[in-house]
């Protein structure tokens, strides 16, 4: 690359990113006050909405992008709606519209869940992302750009500086 070319975000290259998302007016997530985030372009690490509006953006240009929510967290389906009686939940859990429960499936694995309305003996609870069916908009900034390692496009994932390697590594 010579040094009038303008290194930009592409396929391969490890970008850290400041963002702001806020979700019906509201903020929801915010790099502000916390580390930006640092991944692979192109390895879909990131909502692929997002990840296709970064290509071509330099190191210290922002953008707000708005990302419906088929390019985000999906369209609520209906099929993660699950009535569960009453009795079934230990009666320390506040069992009001909009508590938010973690629950073990058949096989062990946690999954999230709110109550989406309580009727009678009925709780209605949501597997739904809390994100589902909304429009996403990001206020995003490019803070750092270089290029992936070799180690780290086979790994799919960035190491960062003087971090202990990770469990995946080890193995190798
Ligand atoms: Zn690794």
């Amino acid at each position: 690359m010579t040094e009038n070319e303008k290194n930009v975000v592409q396929d391969g290259q490890v970008v850290t990113l400041a963002y702001t998302l806020t979700v019906d007016g509201e903020i929801v997530d915010s790099s502000e006050g916390n580390q930006p985030i640092q991944f692979i372009q192109g390895k879909r690490h990131i909502i692929i909405g997002l990840e296709n509006e970064l290509y071509g953006m330099a190191v210290g240009d922002k953008k707000d992008v708005v990302i419906k929510p088929e390019d985000g967290y999906g369209e609520v389906d209906t099929d993660n709606f699950v009535d569960v009686p009453r009795d079934q939940f230990p009666e320390q859990i506040p069992l009001d519209p909009g508590v938010e429960l973690e629950l073990t499936d058949q096989n062990g694995e946690l999954m999230d869940a709110r109550i989406a309305s309580v009727e009678g003996d009925t709780v209605r609870l949501d597997f739904n992302h809390p994100l589902a069916g909304k429009e996403l908009h990001f206020s995003v900034a490019v803070v750092d750009l270089r290029d992936a390692s070799d180690e780290e496009m086979e790994h799919g994932h960035v190491h960062g500086d003087g971090e202990e390697e990770d469990g995946e590594d080890a193995e190798e």
